[in-house]
């Protein structure tokens, strides 16, 4: 057997605990034995982006601006206790906030559907995907309380020096709280180019929606510049590719959502992106069977799993304990990447062996055998429970038989 061959590389970027195992796991049984994995490593373990001052993370960005598509694993966003746990010199900033920000990208988040574990929502018959508007508003806003009389007002000083100003509120001697948000034009035309870039990518509809009614300014300016980068420069394309864009109120999107048979990406703002894609990941299963893809405008992707590092398996892995860490994410998050770079490279025996793997992962749970937080939502009889490293032999197995490979 000849291995496929990766003429351009893959940026790698390696992470922390339970995931990083997994990482490995991976690479061992489905990947390695069957293409020449050609990737530019970087290791965002916390060790490492300690010992660089996190410079390594900066460069992985950049390597994923050069290359133009990456895979990610999950990362350790430290706190007060990690920096104690791992001796960090700093409280170095979320990996993925780092490269979200070098890349100006959008997160798309979607679930893999195997039969046996059935969505809460009935009528959902295909994936939702959830692209998240992941700068600005309530997330960098600044806000005081206000203990006693007062009055609060909105400022802006244009570069001019005119200033411009409203009163928010009046307070009575009882007080109240205020907050000031904001977005900027550059973010939010960025969010609407990656949202319809994706809906051509995988020739799915695309919902938008706001409370433009009640915030006639601001949440009207994400319409306004949705319709209108629509209208300029994607109106044509969709038209070819028979996918839509539609645009509605945030209450009848939601109910439309529930409604729906599934099929198409939902593009939030950043709140409601925050809250309906934890009710959405939730409804159809788990986050361990939850891809996302970091998009950005000028087309550079990212894939990585939706979970975190498993710290609660990792840590009883190293007491010695058997754990069963589902893969499933990790797994999509290496297929997305060896697909989209075969799709750009024009190499479509990479692109075949990454949609067999998948589809060999997916038979796998749906003949039953599946890592313990799947053992207690399907609804198969004869289930069968394994851990992580049987689980990825098993899927390995299933990829054999059905392409008639091995290796
Ligand atoms: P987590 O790693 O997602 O795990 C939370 C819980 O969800 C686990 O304890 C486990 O539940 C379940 N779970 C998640 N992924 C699973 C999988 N693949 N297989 C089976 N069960 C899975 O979140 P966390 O514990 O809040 O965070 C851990 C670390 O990850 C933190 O240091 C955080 O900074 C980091 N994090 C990184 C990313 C990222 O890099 N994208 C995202 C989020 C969090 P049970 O224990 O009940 O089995
Ligand atoms: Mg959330």
């Amino acid at each position: 057997m000849t291995k496929i061959t990766m003429p351009v590389p893959l940026v790698e970027l390696d992470g922390d605990e339970m995931t990083r195992i997994i990482w490995k796991m991976i690479k061992d049984y489905l990947l390695e034995p069957y293409v020449e994995l050609n990737t530019e490593y970087y290791d965002l373990g916390l060790t490492e982006r300690d010992a660089t001052d996190d410079r390594v993370t900066m460069d992985a960005a950049m390597a994923i601006k050069k290359y133009g598509v990456g895979v990610k694993c999950a990362t350790i966003t430290p706190n007060t206790q990690r920096v104690e746990e791992y001796d960090l010199k700093a409280m170095w900033k979320s990996p993925n906030g780092t490269i979200r920000q070098a890349l100006d990208g959008t997160v798309f988040r979607a679930p893999i559907l195997v039969k046996g574990i059935n969505p809460s929502v009935k009528t959902w018959q295909a994936p939702i995907t959830i692209a998240r508007h992941a700068f600005g508003d309530v997330y960098n806003a600044q806000e005081c309380v206000i203990d006693g009389e007062g009055k609060a007002e909105l400022v802006v000083t244009r570069k001019d020096g005119s200033v411009e100003k409203k009163q928010i509120a009046q307070f009575d001697e009882r007080g109240g709280i205020v907050q000031g948000m904001f977005n900027t034009t550059t973010s939010i035309e960025s969010f609407a180019k990656s949202c319809f870039n994706y809906a051509l990518d995988t020739k799915q509809d695309i919902w938008f929606a706001t409370k433009d009614t009640i915030s006639k300014l601001y949440h009207h300016r994400f319409k306004d510049i949705f319709e209108e980068i629509f209208k300029a420069e994607y109106e044509e394309k969709f038209n070819k590719a028979q996918i839509e864009y539609f645009y509605t109120l945030i209450d009848d999107a939601v109910a439309r959502v529930i409604r729906s048979k599934g099929g198409f990406i939902w593009a939030c703002m950043n709140y409601d992106g925050d809250v309906m894609s934890d009710m959405v990941a939730t409804a159809y299963g788990s986050l361990a069977m939850m891809t996302s893809v970091l998009v950005s405008p000028e087309g550079y992707y990212e894939y990585e799993a939706a979970h975190g590092t498993v710290t609660r398996h990792y840590y009883r892995h190293l007491e010695g304990e058997e754990t069963s860490s589902n893969c499933m994410a990790t797994l999509f998050a290496w297929t997305g990447a060896l697909h989209k770079r075969g799709e750009i490279d024009g190499n479509t025996a990479l692109m075949t062996f990454a949609q067999n793997i998948e589809a060999a992962a997916i038979k796998t749970i749906e003949q039953g055998v599946m890592t313990g937080d799947l053992y207690l939502l399907s609804e198969l009889k004869n289930k069968q429970k394994v851990n992580t490293e049987e689980f990825i032999k098993q899927i390995k197995m299933t990829y054999e038989r059905m392409t008639g490979e091995s290796a």
